[in-house]
């Protein structure tokens, strides 16, 4: 018997970016399953998502960031640059996303906030999918490189899974060795009822865009298995009179909607049929409110 067994591997990966950068796409795409919600506004993903993939002898827990941003002013805001910035404390690869050769101020406090990291950075250009010329990124990967010299340096995209297959092959190289912390078939750390009120959310940021602002959350008020349908019931929380209207939009069709997306993409995740119900109401002041944000689930303001 000469064969050697290949030694399991598992460590954590944070995703970390400016916002909109393509963060929680990637994510997705590595796991083949929505665990954490997009949207082309920024700022959508709130919490800190863990999206776990297990092949083989690997298993890598992604760790998917709000994103590091400016502007400290909001008890939300000053949770979600709190909640990337300890992600990126304790993990053992980090992977730092920019979007093509845009380099913003933000990107650049993101850059400064892991230069004194210990442990190795994967630097993913991403969105390549959109330049024509490819040749014109070697520039700025030349910089990226002059300033991050032992950090690898990969072209991407998110979207259309280009290079995620080596992505995943240099995250594998950077695990430590040793057991896995989740069971094998085990998609996130969050629950179903965490992953049932993002997927509303989603569905409401992506319908109303710049119509709401960020200022909505989503409690579960009901999660109940019937052994054969998921009984699902939601409460969106918005700070004023006017935002309501705007999302039961005329004759409830707005909601209606909402309800149809949200409801189609639970029984995909839960691979059951769900019955969802969702009520709108307003709750004035709570984006400021530290106390309020964490009756909703955002801890640690
Ligand atoms: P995050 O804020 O960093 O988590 O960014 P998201 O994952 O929510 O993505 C922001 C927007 O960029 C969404 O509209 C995505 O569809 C889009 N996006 C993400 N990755 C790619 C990519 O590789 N190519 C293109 N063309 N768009 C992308
Ligand atoms: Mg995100």
């Amino acid at each position: 018997m000469t064969e050697t067994q290949t030694p399991s591997r598992c460590g954590y990966v944070a995703i970390v970016g400016r916002p909109n950068v393509g963060k929680s796409t990637l994510l997705n795409h590595m796991l083949g399953q929505k665990v954490s919600i997009t949207s082309r506004k920024p700022q959508t993903t709130r919490n800190n998502v863990q999206g776990i993939k297990t092949e083989g002898p690997n298993q890598i827990i992604f760790v998917d960031t709000p994103g590091l941003h400016q502007g400290q002013k909001k008890a939300i805001n000053r949770y979600m640059n709190q909640a990337a910035t300890t992600a990126i404390k304790d993990v053992d690869v980090v992977v730092f996303i920019v979007d093509r050769l845009v380099w913003t101020d933000e990107d650049e406090m993101v850059a400064q906030r892991l230069e004194n990291l210990s442990c190795p950075i994967i630097l993913a250009i991403n969105k390549v999918d959109k330049v024509e010329q490819k040749e014109s990124l070697l520039p700025h990967l030349q910089a990226l490189g002059e300033r991050f010299p032992t950090a690898e340096i990969i072209p991407l995209s998110a979207l259309k899974n280009t290079n995620l297959d080596r992505l995943e092959q240099l995250l594998v190289e950077r695990l430590p060795e040793g057991v896995h912390f989740y069971p094998d078939d085990q998609l996130t750390d969050r629950s179903s009822r965490f992953m049932a009120a993002e997927m509303v959310r989603e569905k409401i940021t992506r319908q109303l865009g710049d119509e709401l602002p960020y200022q909505m959350a989503v409690e579960i008020e009901e999660f109940k298995d019937d052994g054969r349908v998921l009984h699902i019931s939601a409460l969106v929380l918005v700070e004023r009179d006017g935002q309501k209207r705007i999302l039961i939009g005329e004759r409830g069709e707005r909601i209606k909607q909402i309800g149809q997306q949200a409801r189609l993409d639970m029984e995909k995740l839960f691979e059951q049929k769900v019955m969802l119900k969702l009520w709108v109401k307003v709750k004035s002041g709570w984006s400021d409110d530290s106390r309020a944000l964490r009756s909703l689930g955002y801890d640690d303001v």
